[in-house]
């Protein structure tokens, strides 16, 4: 190739990504309007229409839709494209023009979008509105998936509406036609009745899960100038227990408010489902709101404490991770999944200052929240996976982890552990361990205040989407260390990205608490761990890697016929199993597939610990007041 050629070659591309730069800025749309209607609730059926006002889009000669593969606070991945169904679009007239259009061809293009072909048109100023219509199928009360049914419409955004390419900077109208004598509710009203709203663009629609139904309730009250509402869907008894858990509710968001300041919002909303259905159970964070589900009614035994476990967690979050939040997470690109190695800060510490939240609320006593305390060591350090997933692995597995769906079969169960435990021991040492080197001086409230500031607060918008910009796990640990004073590299090194044992006994010591460990009460260990899902026969879920199991060629889904001369069932299973002891040997009967197994199962030393905080009895004063002033949040 000579040099000319090469010259001219070049000036030839530099000519064409010019033309490819004009045309995405020529690419506007003079509005996004959506639509919703549910005209027949029975057929689970949600209708939209994305109302396009094309403006200088129509030089783009086509246009695509795209169902998001995913949705925020939960990291699996979905495929909400999956559900949708007859997708169809129409062009109309300018207004005041008499015209005839032909429907525009609608291309599937990939497994998520979309592509509406527009046709030449000589029409003033390209004026012409597209409508881009399709149903999706939503029967799942969750925080993320969506509901229709004979009883309500409840949506979270991302499993329902499509956004289009290019354009979800692009702020967006949604419009609400409910059944008759149906009644709209989410977190952005202004107005009680309401059905139709602007927001600044697709991100924050998404974010403000709806609920539409006949007969929810609402109860309202005002902390700092704020307007809360506990909005409850009750598909079961309630025992009389509604006054008090809007009063307990209150009492933590005083709590978390007085940690953080006032939040940014003029108004929130606690939307809460008692499902009654003994499966659907949910919480998640959005900015304005929460959506929280219990699988129970509230008469039962139960179902109020752990709706206020959730509620002390997610409206946490109003400032842990959907204002404070790591760089990945917003604005998004649902066409992957997401990967941040922040979640055990996000949803770790979050998960920490929930319980601690109850406890500072006077909704638990001291006893209660160590309890809780112990019962996290107790799952973590017996899981096999904590000692081969460190919390940074785990953020970053978070689309395997968090109810992700897995048609392969996976050894998650021995090879992972949850951010969310894990990131909540880490809060609870980390916090300890700075208020005891700094004699009390500074905390991990102070730390996580000072990552508000910086990175909300005081931050200029970074993108579209919202005010601030995201924190990577090296910004925690810099200020961190920086609010405390001490160095915390190695800190850092060895328990987030690494897997070593937290230095519980260390941390607990300067508030005069100490952990005692004990041998489990089994009397020996056999590494079975059964699926107590698979109803109807006795199943095993699970093998311990390296245990007496694992040595008798036992393997999951294996059925457990027979133990010594016994048949087992379900129901005497625990029973039989609590004759033996450490050291026998007990022929075992197993069915796989359509062979029938024995194989002889020697028991082990019991290997399980369960821990325990307990008070120091020779704590001095001073690591009393540390500890009065780390529970009482001073
Ligand atoms: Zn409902
Ligand atoms: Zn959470």
């Amino acid at each position: 190739m000579t040099h000319l050629r090469r010259l001219a070659l070049l000036l030839l591309l530099l000519a064409s990504f010019s033309a490819i730069a004009a045309a995405q800025q020529e690419s506007t749309l003079r509005s996004v309007t959506y639509h919703l209607k549910m005209s027949r609730p029975v057929s689970h059926l949600f209708e939209v229409a994305i109302e396009v006002e094309l403006g200088n889009h129509a030089t783009a000669r086509s246009i695509d839709f795209q169902m998001p593969k995913w949705s925020p606070g939960r990291y699996a991945v979905f495929d909400f494209a999956k559900n949708v169904q007859e997708v169809s679009a129409r062009l109309a007239c300018p207004a005041g023009l008499d015209c005839t259009l032909a429907n525009p061809a609608v291309r599937r293009v990939d497994d998520q979008t979309w592509r509406v072909d527009l046709p030449h048109s000589t029409l003033p100023e390209k004026q012409l509105t597209l409508f881009f219509s399709y149903k999706v199928f939503g029967n799942d009360l969750s925080g993320t998936f969506s509901q229709l049914d004979s009883r309500h419409a409840n949506f979270n955004g991302g499993s329902i509406f499509m956004y289009v390419v290019n354009h979800k900077p692009d702020p967006v109208k949604l419009l609400i036609d409910p059944p008759a004598g149906w009644r709209v509710v989410n977190g952005r009203m202004d107005k009680s009745d309401q059905r139709e709203w602007q927001f600044p663009n697709y991100d924050v629609m998404i974010d403000t899960p709806t609920e539409i139904a006949p007969d929810w309730t609402d109860n309202e009250f005002q902390v700092d100038g704020k307007r809360y509402h506990v909005v409850v869907h009750s598909f079961g008894d309630e025992g009389g227990k509604r006054a008090n858990l809007v009063r307990d509710i209150e009492k933590i968001v005083r709590a978390e408010t007085a940690m953080w300041g006032p939040p940014e919002f003029d108004s929130y909303t606690f939307l809460i489902h008692f499902a009654a259905d003994d499966h659907s159970g949910d919480g998640m964070e959005h900015l304005t709101s929460t959506q929280i589900i219990e699988p129970g009614a509230l008469g039962e035994e139960g179902v109020y404490g752990s709706t206020l476990d959730t509620v002390a967690h997610e409206f946490f979050h109003v400032w842990n991770v959907k204002r404070l939040r790591p760089l990945e997470l917003g604005p998004w690109d649902f066409t992957r999944p997401l990967s941040t190695r922040g979640l055990w800060i996000a949803e770790g510490i979050t998960n920490y200052y929930g319980h601690m939240m109850r406890r500072r609320a006077g909704l638990w006593d001291d006893t209660a929240l160590l309890r809780r305390e112990s019962q996290t060591i107790t799952g973590i350090e017996n899981s096999p996976g904590s000692h081969l997933m460190s919390a940074e692995d785990s953020s970053l597995s978070a689309s395997f982890l968090d109810d992700a769906p897995h048609a392969q079969q996976t050894n998650l169960d021995n090879s992972s552990i949850s951010y969310y435990p894990k990131g909540e021991l880490i809060g609870l040492v980390l916090d300890l361990m700075i208020r005891g080197k700094t004699n009390g001086k500074t905390s991990l409230d102070d730390v996580m205040r000072r990552m508000y500031e910086e990175f909300y607060l005081k931050s200029p918008n970074a993108s579209y989407y919202l005010r601030g910009r995201g924190y990577t796990t090296e910004d925690f640990e810099r200020v961190a260390s920086e609010v405390s004073g001490l160095d915390l590299y190695g800190f850092f090194k060895l328990y987030v990205r690494d897997v070593t044992i937290l230095p519980y006994d260390e941390a607990l010591g300067f508030v005069g608490l100490s952990l005692v460990r004990e041998q489990a009460r089994q009397p020996f260990n056999a590494g079975i761990g059964i699926d107590w899902q698979e109803k109807g026969s006795l199943t095993i879920g699970v093998v311990h890697p390296n245990s007496p199991a694992e040595d008798a060629g036992l393997q999951e889904n294996d059925e457990i016929i027979s133990l010594g001369k016994k048949n087992i069932s379900r129901e005497n299973f625990l029973v039989s199993l609590a004759r033996y002891k450490q050291g026998d040997r007990v022929p075992i009967t197993v069915k796989r597939d359509r062979k029938t197994i024995q194989t002889t199962l020697q028991l082990g030393a019991p290997e399980r610990l369960e821990y325990r905080i307990d008070e120091r009895k020779d704590a001095t004063p001073q690591q009393k007041a540390l500890r009065a002033a780390w529970l009482n949040g001073s």
